[in-house]
């Protein structure tokens, strides 16, 4: 191999194999264990499809602009792949190219989702998530939902094992939790909040954030850390209570 080793350490094994007209060597090389980050205490996510991830800090990761681009093409290349003739060359050509978009897209994905959950995991202790909208996953068939639905799930995932991993804890917050429409400060609800308002404002004059315009998805980060941190029982009272995110989540599958 002409290529220099990312990582220092001993090679143990090597391994090629081919993804939609690509080969690949994965190369095993044995590295101490990294020293460890000094770790903040916790932080609450809110996962979302304008942008990817919006944490309590007021951080937001957006999704990847290539994303939108590379799914038309993938939405042209799938037309060009029905008008081919079944069983001749130029179907065979057209289906490889699907492929390849395919791949080309979920790697592109799958490398944001691993920066992103190796930073969580390596600064936080206690990550609060929402957890998977199961009902909408499956009346889910657009294209650009579905790779959003399929990021979510890896996002999941990747995050449980990299914060287990390093001695952390993730704390899933069901979906019917009202974290969208709730003040993270005094737990007003804000019951008839439309989807597209991207501005949260808190109408109880007693509270710190009267009037004052909250970003939509980072009040929805921090409602979900405290909810998360309740749910632990690392706090006796968090803005939960009833009322339900429901149908917001119906007017997002609608839409
Ligand atoms: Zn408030």
């Amino acid at each position: 191999m002409a290529e220099k080793l990312r990582f220092q350490g001993k090679v143990t094994s090597a391994r090629i194999t081919k993804t939609a007209q690509w080969w690949f060597v994965s190369i095993q090389v044995e590295i101490p264990d990294e020293v460890p980050v000094r770790k903040l205490a916790a932080v609450g996510i809110d996962v979302g499809l304008n942008r990817l991830a919006t944490l309590s800090t007021g951080e937001g990761v957006e999704n990847q602009a290539f994303l939108k681009t590379a799914l038309s093409k993938l939405r042209r290349a799938n037309k060009r792949l029905h008008r081919r003739k079944s069983g001749s060359k130029n179907r065979e050509k057209a289906r490889r190219q699907v492929a390849r978009l395919h791949y080309r897209i979920t790697c592109s994905r799958d490398d944001l989702l691993h920066k992103l959950t190796t930073q969580l995991a390596n600064c936080y202790q206690i990550i609060g998530i929402e957890d998977l909208n199961l009902k909408g996953l499956l009346k889910n068939r657009k294209l650009a939902r579905s790779f959003s639905d399929a990021a979510l799930g890896k996002l999941l995932s990747l995050l449980t094992s990299k914060v287990e991993q390093r001695g952390g804890q993730v704390q899933k917050v069901e979906r019917f939790f009202p974290s969208s429409k709730t003040c993270h400060c005094c737990g007003w609800k804000w019951k008839d909040m439309e989807l597209s308002e991207r501005v949260f404002l808190c109408r109880n004059p007693d509270c710190a954030y009267y009037q004052f315009a909250q970003d939509r998805d980072h009040n929805a980060a921090l409602c979900i850390l405290h909810e998360a941190l309740r749910l632990i029982g690392l706090i006796d009272q968090a803005v939960a209570g009833t009322g339900s995110d429901e149908d917001v989540n119906l007017a997002v599958d609608a839409g």
